[in-house]
């Protein structure tokens, strides 16, 4: 291997054991176990070779936005051990590519989607683990039920016999300071809480998806069991 490769990933290493050492502390912090967080590296628009460097560096789930883009790196890279997991804004047209190769999809906003997911799943004979995408403070911008909404499209999901739901997750509205992000990620693990509490039939509600590279220790104190983070990992995308 060639020694820029080597630096490369020697530099990756260095970053992701950072990352994870910051998880770690963060966690004992809360008094939560370290080994509940699990760490998505988000390597939307990171090349195939970046990629497989951070493999080697370490990086176990990958975080992708775009199907297309994704399906690429998959097919590149399938020989490698890696997990994947469905971050973006997910079109019900591209459902059919999402479940050939995501173990788990954060981004599930209404129940056509939900239906059009188990539809595809069951034809290749896969239970698709899900998570739902809450909007929590309402932006237009960005995709994800509501809260109000949340209860009746996990109960939709609790019947179709293809999806495995998890968890929610949220991307919450963007500041500098990770204390003001600080009371979306307590709604978002309150919500959890309360639909955990109604015992819902065939669903799960252990993971919340929160936290990027501004707050993810913020994210951790607050409850998240998935962190997506990119830049802090690959540096800044172009
Ligand atoms: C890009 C992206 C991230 C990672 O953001 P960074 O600030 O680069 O860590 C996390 N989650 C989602 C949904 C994203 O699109």
């Amino acid at each position: 291997m060639l020694s820029f490769d080597t630096d490369q990933i020697d530099s990756l290493k260095r970053r992701i054991h950072e990352i994870q050492e910051r998880i770690n502390r963060a966690a004992e912090k809360a008094e939560r176990d370290p080994s509940s967080v699990r760490l998505v590296t988000v390597s939307k628009t990171i090349s195939v070779e970046r990629i497989r460097m951070a493999i080697e560096a370490g990086a176990e789930i990958f975080g992708e936005n775009y199907v297309q883009e994704a399906q690429n790196k998959f097919s590149a890279l399938s020989a490698l051990s890696a997990t994947w997991h469905f971050i973006g804004h997910l079109q019900r047209n591209k459902a059919r590519y999402v479940v050939r190769i995501f173990d788990l999809i954060h981004s599930v906003d209404s129940t056509r989607l939900a239906d059009e997911l188990n539809r595809q799943a069951s034809k290749i004979n896969k239970i698709q683990s899900i998570l739902i995408q809450v909007n929590l403070a309402g932006e237009k911008t960005k995709s994800g039920i509501s809260p109000e909404d949340t209860e009746m499209l996990v109960r939709h999901v609790s019947t179709l016999p293809y999806l495995s739901l998890q968890g929610l997750m949220t991307m919450p509205p963007y500041f500098n300071a990770p204390e003001k992000v600080r009371p979306y990620f307590r709604q978002l693990r309150m919500l959890r809480d309360r639909i955990m509490d109604m015992s819902i039939e065939n669903i799960g509600m252990s993971e919340l998806s929160m936290g990027m590279t501004g707050d993810f220790e913020t994210a951790v104190a607050e409850g998240a069991t998935l962190v997506r983070v990119g830049t802090a990992i690959f540096g800044a995308r172009a």
